[in-house]
């Protein structure tokens, strides 16, 4: 089943407390959500990085670095994309809404990816929700400049269409996968997929939040986080989820998993 959303405490955010840098303090960064994150070297957006040199040295100059904080709203569906995004340690879920008022992920996009695709593709707004699930940095790029920079770069247009297909499969790949697969699969699976982009055992995460983006009632998060701990694959804590057995959670996953990851490959 799944579950309300309206009462998440991302909605009715304004838009200028949705996106922006914050207030750095030693060697934690103090996001807008409160949330605090310890400072590490990023790992760098790969689509990017697989430009050649002189057409990535070119986007560098029209590339904002911005900070993202957990439960910001990037878009809503029908949202004019007015920057495209590239994460670097943080991580977009995107969501699809059924009814207005349930919502469930299909997507998430980490450092190897792009959250705006669909402007690549001739759109101008977004089709899901795209919200901050791990606070982190990014770039940014506005959808103007990055609209002229596909025009001109083979390179890019080649990344971006290659990386739409991975986005696409993947897409597929979690419709089928929450209709066949059980929650305690799509939970190891949800957290090996986080864990490969955050480039960290440690999760910040609420089962609240879980359950909105397995599309699940709480009682089953808990109960599937329950389970996963009980066999030792993970340990959780309020608002933190540790993977402790990384092996032992990827058996426990369902193949969609190891599906995916492949055609990242
Ligand atoms: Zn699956």
């Amino acid at each position: 089943m799944r579950s309300r959303v309206q009462a998440h405490p991302w909605r009715g955010m304004s838009d200028s407390a949705r996106v922006g840098p914050l207030a750095t303090t030693g060697t934690t960064t103090v996001l807008r959500s409160g949330a605090v994150q310890a400072s590490r070297e990023p790992p760098g957006n790969t689509l990017l990085a697989s430009l050649p040199r002189k057409e990535h040295r070119r986007l560098l100059g029209l590339l904002e670095p911005v900070t993202l904080g957990f439960g910001q709203v990037l878009y809503e569906p029908g949202d004019a994309i007015t920057h495209v995004y590239f994460p670097d340690l943080s991580l977009v879920s995107l969501l699809t809404l059924v009814d207005e008022r349930m919502a469930v992920e299909v997507g998430l996009v980490g450092y190897e990816g792009m959250v705006g695709v669909s402007l690549a593709l001739g759109v101008g707004v977004s089709p899901v929700r795209a919200l901050v699930q791990a606070a982190g940095t990014a770039t940014r790029m506005k959808a103007a400049h990055f609209l002229r920079e596909l025009g001109r770069s083979v390179p890019l247009q080649r990344a971006i269409q290659r990386y739409t297909h991975v986005l696409m499969a993947q897409v597929a790949q979690t419709a089928a996968c929450n209709r066949f697969h059980v929650v305690e699969e799509r939970l190891a699976r949800w957290l090996l997929m986080s864990r490969d982009r955050v480039q960290s055992e440690r999760i910040p995460m609420t089962q609240e939040f879980l359950s909105h983006m397995l599309g699940v009632r709480r009682v089953g998060v808990t109960k599937a986080a329950g389970q996963l701990q009980k066999r030792k694959l993970i340990e959780y804590s309020r608002g933190n989820i540790r993977i402790v057995d990384q092996l032992g959670l990827e058996a426990a996953a369902c193949s969609c998993y190891r599906t995916v990851k492949d055609i990242l490959a």
